[in-house]
């Protein structure tokens, strides 16, 4: 790929970067696009994502040449994971070439992907797995017909994601998660039959609170099952016990079933936050930085993308971490307002 000249007479120091709150950068999810072949009622509902709705224009996204220079400055500044995101990002075909350009870059660790997983054939899952990626989540949000078509709003069912699941377990991937995001009233039921079907399989279950991001879901708390509750729920049938999380800052609270089945996590960002150990920014498939999911807007990088060099670049990576200070999380309940927020589906979970 081509690499631009270091053109900018000022040098950038590298090294440790830390917030305001002393915060390093360690992670990087990166949205491909903002369009999806879901509408799932929670992130993209269809009466704001219709058939009317402008998404973004092939022009205004991130070439992949784009987005690997801002990956290679955040390696410099700590990053080591990358998490490739959207929308559904499987709809980007040519997305093997900007995994391999990525694994490429020095100091990256990790590379892992967030999908439906509907359009993970089986010639997909090995040539994703081929170009570098080594991690999936894969999100999944009821085990039964009838409530996943509620959620997704598009008639797809269960076993074209377990197809999916079963195709990157045979291509080989170090680790396949799966996502269940819980909304009272819409799959709270399926949270004990989603623990069945997952226990004593390879593939670790995870809860997600739902959350208040963006402006288009009406979120009210109300429509939160705590972490409390979904731990409640799957205890009265299959045993569970919390344990150690595996590293500092791990967003989900960990559990093993008593039983010897495996383990669940839950993530916990509504019912107790975990903005002091947040370490993630986010890049828009336009070029944004976003250093919250809950920020209501974000720093466009793409003027100096397109029109200076590296130095300049790393500059703008370090002014912008360097004057972070969300925390949004912790602070929800103290919004009297209603601020606008960024879409999940713009900058990616
Ligand atoms: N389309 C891909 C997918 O669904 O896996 C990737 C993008 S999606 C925005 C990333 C994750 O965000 C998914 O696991 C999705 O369930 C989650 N998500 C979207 N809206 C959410 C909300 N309001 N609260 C909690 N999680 C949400
Ligand atoms: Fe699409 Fe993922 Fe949002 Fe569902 S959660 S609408 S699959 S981007
Ligand atoms: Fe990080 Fe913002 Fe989430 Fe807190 S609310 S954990 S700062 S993304």
């Amino acid at each position: 790929m081509a690499h631009s000249e270091n053109t900018d007479s000022e040098s950038v120091n590298d090294g440790a970067l830390v917030d305001r709150l002393h915060r390093p950068l360690r992670d990087l999810r990166v949205s491909v696009t903002d369009r999806c072949n879901f509408r799932c009622v929670y992130c993209m509902p269809k009466s704001v994502f219709s058939k009317d709705y402008k998404f973004l224009p092939r022009k205004d996204l991130l070439s992949f040449e784009e987005i690997t220079r801002v990956v290679e400055t955040a390696a410099r500044f700590g990053v080591t994971k990358i998490r490739l995101t959207g929308g559904e990002p499987l709809i980007r075909n040519d997305l093997e070439q900007l995994i391999e350009w990525i694994a490429n870059v020095d100091g990256i660790r990790d590379i892992s992907l967030t999908t439906n997983a509907t359009l993970l054939t089986k010639k997909r899952a090995e040539s994703l797995r081929a170009a570098g990626l080594q991690r999936l989540n894969v999100s999944l949000d009821a085990i039964d017909d009838e409530t996943f078509k509620r959620v997704n709003d598009v008639g797809v069912g269960v076993q074209d994601v377990l197809d999916g699941i079963e195709n990157a377990s045979l291509a080989g991937f170090e680790s396949i998660k799966v996502n269940m995001v819980v909304k009272k009233g819409l799959n709270d039921h399926s949270i004990v039959p989603m623990a069945k079907f997952f226990h004593g399989t390879n593939q670790i279950l995870r809860f997600i609170e739902f959350m208040d991001v963006g402006s288009t879901n009406a979120w009210d708390l109300s429509h939160v099952v705590t972490s409390q509750q979904i731990a409640d729920r799957i205890q009265a049938e299959l045993p569970i016990k919390p344990i150690e999380a595996n590293y500092k800052g791990e967003v989900a609270k960990r559990w093993q079933y008593v039983d010897g089945g495996g383990e669940i996590g839950i993530i916990t960002s509504v019912s107790e936050p975990f903005c002091g150990d947040c370490s993630r920014a986010r890049l828009s498939a336009t070029g944004s930085i976003y250093t919250c999911l809950f920020a209501s807007s974000g720093y466009d990088l793409r003027p100096v993308l397109r029109n200076q060099g590296d130095a300049a670049l790393q500059k703008e990576f370090r002014r912008i971490w360097s004057q972070r200070e969300d925390r949004y999380s912790e602070t929800r309940t103290q919004f009297s307002v209603i601020r606008p927020k960024v879409e999940m589906s713009f900058i990616g979970g």
